[in-house]
């Protein structure tokens, strides 16, 4: 079998540092390993369309600030198609044919979709197609015949929607789609980073970010705002870890070489947990020692940035011939469930000889 990798973002907006540890670091390390046939990473914009249609402004935007981020990142366009999910039509026709497939009740019952319905404040206008997007992300998913799709926790009931339309879809019409799975971080704290405010997950839509394009100063200027323990108000009080959003992100981004570099009085995390605990550290040292290895994840990627900035024209051809070469792998896919779903008209008379 081969394997085929697919993921994505919406563009609602620039990357940040939860992409990062829940999905992007996953693509990179899969990126240099090489142990794969094909690799596409799609910038969701119809998705993202789904409850955004009153401002396709911001997801036109935010359709380069994407492909910035991930070229910034190390993402390698010669061994990655990045494409636009809208301009490879036969996903929206896919979609239509998998929502046949899938029952409201299905839908109703996806944890994500629930809360983000609840996040949203949608109570009794919710779009029809954001409540299906799980059915246009199957598409996005068996278009290609992916097998791998690195992603944060809250995409794994998307992959087991997309499971079942995929066995649903070979019981009825024949093998003809392939089944995926997730990669997920394998750090506990990277599978759905907090927001810098201590709220559930980092998301663009509530604006609790770290941007993977803040400068030093924004970033400087969110982590000495990180929420903390509320009962540690002096330095001699003992701390608590759990909760604590600086400990999260030190669980995602810290690694034992931080400490000989920006906190040498202890040699790992564990170290350092055990003496908050204890009373004697302040939030301003774990707030600094945390600024100091993200100003270290983000420093090249500020650098990247100014080039692609200024070279808007590259990142518009990787777009626009990622996008064609999807167009091409999807509609190969949408030929053979449109030959197994006996629709196939005109594909070699097949409606005429029928009658013959
Ligand atoms: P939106 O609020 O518009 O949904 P988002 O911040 O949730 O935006 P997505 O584009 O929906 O971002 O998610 C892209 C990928 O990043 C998915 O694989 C998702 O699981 C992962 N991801 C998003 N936020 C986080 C997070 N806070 N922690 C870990 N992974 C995340
Ligand atoms: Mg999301």
């Amino acid at each position: 079998m081969k394997n085929i990798i697919l993921t994505g973002d919406r563009p609602t907006g620039k990357l940040h540092i939860g992409h990062y540890v829940g999905s992007i670091k996953n693509r990179l390390k899969l990126q240099n390993e090489g142990n794969y046939d094909e690799f596409f990473i799609m910038i969701a914009d119809a998705q993202a369309l789904t409850d955004n249609a009153d401002n396709p402004k911001k997801i036109r935007e935010n359709i380069l600030n994407v492909a910035i981020d991930y070229l910034s990142l190390g993402i390698d366009p010669r061994k990655i198609h990045i494409f636009i999910q809208s301009q490879v039509s036969a996903l929206t026709e896919l979609t239509f044919y998998y929502a046949n497939l899938v029952t409201v009740s299905r839908l109703q019952r996806n944890p994500t979709v629930k809360q983000e319905i609840k996040m949203r404040d949608f109570a009794n206008s919710i779009p029809v197609g954001f409540f299906t997007y799980p059915i246009s992300q199957a598409a996005d998913i068996t278009a290609f015949k992916a097998n791998i799709v690195p992603v944060g926790v809250d995409q794994l009931p998307m992959i087991e929607q997309t499971k079942e339309i995929v066995k649903s879809f070979n019981r009825i019409y024949g093998d003809t789609l392939v089944e995926p799975n997730a990669t997920l971080p394998t750090n506990e704290a990277s599978m759905r980073l907090p927001g810098i405010d201590g709220n559930a997950k980092m998301s663009k839509s509530i604006g609790n970010c770290i941007y993977l394009s803040d400068s030093e100063d924004e970033l400087k200027e969110k982590v000495f705002r990180m929420y903390t323990d509320p009962l540690h108000i002096k330095v001699e009080d003992k701390g608590h870890i759990i909760g604590n959003t600086v400990f999260t992100y030190l669980d995602a981004f810290c690694e034992d070489s931080h400490f000989s570099k920006y906190y040498p009085e202890f040699n790992n995390l564990d170290e350092l947990k055990e003496a908050y605990q204890q009373g004697g550290i302040g939030d301003m040292k774990i707030k600094k020692f945390l600024f100091n290895i993200l100003n270290e994840l983000l420093e090249p990627v500020r650098e990247k940035r100014k080039y692609y900035e200024n070279n808007l024209e590259e990142v518009y051809n990787i777009l626009k011939e990622g996008s064609m070469y999807a167009q091409s792998c999807a509609n190969e896919t949408l030929r053979e469930v449109k030959k197994a779903m006996k629709i196939d008209y005109f594909f070699e008379d097949n409606l005429l000889n029928d009658y013959k």
